[in-house]
């Protein structure tokens, strides 16, 4: 079998956490199945590296170098525990030059007090090109032969929009084929660092915050593998969010659509794109635990199954409602079209729209950082009040989504829904359904979020999620 493994940064946290998941590797690789490997930073070095560039074009290199050496120990002291004979020599000599480089990125961007997207893309780059050595190093040490690269040594090339690029996929496909198809067929196990990539100059992009899941399902496609396994520190993707439910469930088996819509509505299972390279090519994902590898966890593949109808439900905080209104709104498109073209030339990005059939409101979702802003372009667009009168808004409210694609044609789901919510007397400020009947989503005040979902829980008999539905099966022993 040729398997993708993606392992994130809680399950590279340290050397402990870096033995488990390099034995999860070396079990497989030990089977003559090729595995390539995709990993993510130590936890919590990506927000590290963030706060360096910042201090750095502040001018504060004092804080800058106490964060470096900080992170220079780490990760020599993983290296020290996981590695062995020359292994540890190679790995060390890695993190050594690694963190030179990335000193004298940091004293420029302190000369120049400038940080630019391109420069914070390359500072971004070393949480995952210090921690895929790590990872190389451990494999080797337990016998297994690996080599670590980068996403553009992997082929991966993207556009260079920096800080969210895309895959120019035929070409990464061409490349990533030529370059780890010989690694494989040598019986060596790639290493290839997540969340990174290049552009077609050469320069170091990154594809968005979480992007390593994106990595691996890149790769996945390129190289035309059996399974995906994104490990992870939890059973599988969860019908609610587990520190509001105890009761939550791992969803044995989620659609491809499913799983983007619960990303799009703030699940943070997945990087919101992971599943769309291997979507054509209907290669199942598996979410699978790291700490119980005997879970089955959870199945992500084209095919939906019909029961039960809605499978989970997700939530977004910290939200804001924006409603405008006038008669001057009234039968004159071009007025919805100003107002969302206002919004997304300046940078806002609006969660969710209603609109009232007399046409004489519109309401929008966006982040309740972005509302000041919101407002504020609105009001100088309509400056003259002829079109739109009103503008109000309502901070801290939440979207709560539902999300199953046995809804679509089935009757009384949102009834059932709606009753679950008033008869917790919760109080609907929203709603919208797309006509994918793939989600109904509605906002309520953030206070009473918690109750909501308790609420509809227990109306869907989430917590019996799995009694009745087909398990996802084991994995093949092969
Ligand atoms: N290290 C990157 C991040 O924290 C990418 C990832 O973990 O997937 O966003
Ligand atoms: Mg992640």
């Amino acid at each position: 079998m040729r398997l993708v493994m993606k392992f994130g940064g809680a399950l590279m946290e340290d050397a402990e956490q870096i033995a488990n998941s390099a034995s999860l590797v070396a079990d497989r690789a030990k089977k003559e199945d090729e595995i390539v490997v995709t990993v993510s930073a130590m936890g919590g070095v990506t927000d590290e590296l963030i706060q360096m560039g910042e201090n750095a074009k502040l001018g504060d290199m004092e804080k800058v170098r106490k964060m470096l050496s900080q992170l220079e120990k780490r990760h020599f002291e993983a290296a020290r525990k996981l590695c062995t004979g020359t292994a540890l020599e190679e790995t060390s000599e890695k993190i050594r030059k690694l963190i030179e480089t990335l000193n004298q990125c940091l004293t420029g961007v302190f000369l120049l007090r400038e940080l630019t997207p391109r420069s914070k893309d390359l500072i971004l780059s070393f949480g995952e090109r210090l921690s895929a050595p790590l990872m190389r190093g451990a494999l080797v040490s337990m016998g297994i032969k690996s080599i670590d690269l980068t996403g553009g040594e992997a082929g991966i090339i993207t556009d260079s929009n920096y800080g969210n690029a895309k895959p120019l996929l035929n070409i990464t496909e061409v490349m990533v084929k030529d370059r780890l198809m010989p690694i494989l067929k040598a019986g060596v196990v790639p290493v290839v660092t997540g969340f990174i990539g290049q552009d077609q100059n050469g320069v170091v992009t990154t594809l968005g915050r979480g992007g390593s899941d994106y990595t691996a399902t890149i790769l996945a496609s390129s190289l035309e593998v059996d399974e995906v396994w994104i490990w992870k520190d939890v059973d599988g993707i969860m019908t609610a969010d587990p520190k509001i439910i105890k009761t939550a469930k791992t969803i044995p088996v989620l659609s491809y659509l499913e799983v983007m819509e619960m990303a799009y509505f703030g699940a943070k299972v997945l990087h919101p794109l992971t599943v769309t390279p291997v979507q054509e090519r209907l290669i199942p994902i598996r979410i699978r635990s790291a700490y119980n590898p005997s879970n089955p966890g959870t199945l992500i593949r084209e095919k939906s199954v019909p029961k039960p109808t809605v499978k989970a439900i997700t939530a977004i905080r910290s939200m804001s409602i924006i409603t405008t209104g006038g008669a001057g709104m009234i039968g004159v498109p071009s007025v919805v079209a100003r107002v969302f073209a206002t919004l997304s030339s300046n940078g806002i990005n609006v969660a969710m729209i209603s609109q009232s059939s007399s046409q004489a409101n519109i309401s929008m979702v966006v982040k309740n950082e972005e509302l000041e802003r919101a407002l504020k372009a609105l009001k100088i667009e309509f400056r003259n009040g002829d079109l739109i009168r009103d503008i109000h808004s309502i901070p801290d409210v939440a979207i709560v989504a539902i999300v199953g694609e046995g809804m679509r044609g089935t009757k009384g789901v949102a009834a059932k829904l709606f009753s679950a919510v008033a008869n917790a007397g919760i109080n609907i400020l929203m709603i919208s359904q797309g006509s994918s009947e793939l989600n109904i989503s509605f906002v309520i005040q953030e206070i009473d979020l918690n109750r909501a979902v308790e609420a509809i829980h227990a109306a869907f008999e989430l917590d019996k999620m799995g009694e009745n539905a087909p398990q996802a099966q084991e994995p093949h022993a092969t």
